[in-house]
């Protein structure tokens, strides 16, 4: 595996590699890597010539400088499971190298409220660092493929609507949540939970799945943020924060369900000192 921590080295040695027309996969990451991200790569590696991981803990994505410092860093076991799955390059920039001083920042994008309701509510300028961090990204590795993650629904689509908006050519993938046994959602922020929290957090995927079936019995998407909400506030280890049903094209509030419309339950939880996202099709 190829280690990267500067801009131009990498920029040199992809674009000598992609003469002759092979492709370069791009898998971005903030680190402390579980099989969820071992799960992207590899069918980044399946697709391309060459996979790129990055790990870069975005400065600009962070809206607490709290959540920032919490957030967990294991550079010496990621490297190890990168070298498990046979990783082709690992790019690991230090904040300089992505923002230097003479960095104009990303254009202005219109993500048209993609980027209001959810997350967006509770984590003011969130999706404008992430906007910034890929837009970088995309500059520097001109990749011809992303993989990203389901669990982060709403940053999937807003990362697909500054693509269409640059009018580049980079396919965007996207990746099934990846789970543990219990349902819990894999997230990097897992690790600060304690055992027993960590087994009560498994209880949200249990209400998103009860919410499909909800769906099925002929509820209404109102009663159906109720329920879940209810049934969440239940557990005293939880604080949640939002339980939407949302159309995943715009993530505008369904009203009333539709033939051929897709439908996302998206929701956040505080579980003890942790902030989970998790989300399911309904
Ligand atoms: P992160 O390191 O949390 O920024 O995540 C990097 C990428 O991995 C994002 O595209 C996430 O959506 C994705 N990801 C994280 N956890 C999971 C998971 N449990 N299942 C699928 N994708 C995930």
């Amino acid at each position: 595996m190829l280690l990267f921590k500067s801009v131009v080295e990498i920029n040199r040695f992809l674009s000598q590699f992609r003469q002759n027309g092979r492709r370069v996969g791009f898998v971005p990451t903030m680190g402390a890597l579980h099989k969820g991200h071992l799960d992207l790569l590899q069918s980044s590696q399946q697709n391309n010539d060459l996979t790129v991981c990055s790990i870069f803990v975005n400065p600009t994505q962070f809206n607490e400088s709290s959540d920032l410092e919490k957030y967990p860093r294991r550079e010496a076991a990621d490297i190890k499971l990168l070298l498990g799955i046979g990783c082709d390059v690992l790019f690991m920039p230090p904040v300089s190298e992505m923002y230097p001083e003479t960095y104009a920042g990303p254009p202005a994008f219109d993500f048209k409220g993609l980027e209001e309701p959810m997350e967006g509510t509770h984590r003011p300028g969130h999706f404008e660092g992430v906007a910034q961090v890929i837009h970088r990204f995309i500059e520097i590795l001109e990749p011809g493929s992303i993989v990203m993650g389901q669990k982060d629904l709403q940053q999937y689509l807003i990362v697909r609507s500054m693509i269409r908006q640059l009018d580049v050519e980079v396919d965007l993938i996207l990746h099934p949540i990846v789970r543990e046994e219990s349902g819990l959602a894999m997230s990097s922020r897992n690790r600060r939970l304690s055992p027993e929290e960590k087994a009560e957090a498994a209880g949200i995927h249990q209400i998103l799945q009860a919410a499909k079936s909800w769906k099925a019995s002929g509820f209404h998407p109102n009663e159906i943020q109720d329920r879940g909400m209810k049934a969440l506030l239940k557990n005293p280890h939880f604080k949640p924060e939002y339980f939407d049903v949302v159309d995943t094209e715009t993530l505008k509030p369904v009203e009333r369900f539709k033939k051929d419309q897709e439908v996302a339950v998206c929701t956040a939880v505080w579980v003890g000192p942790v902030r989970l996202i998790d989300n399911i099709l309904i």
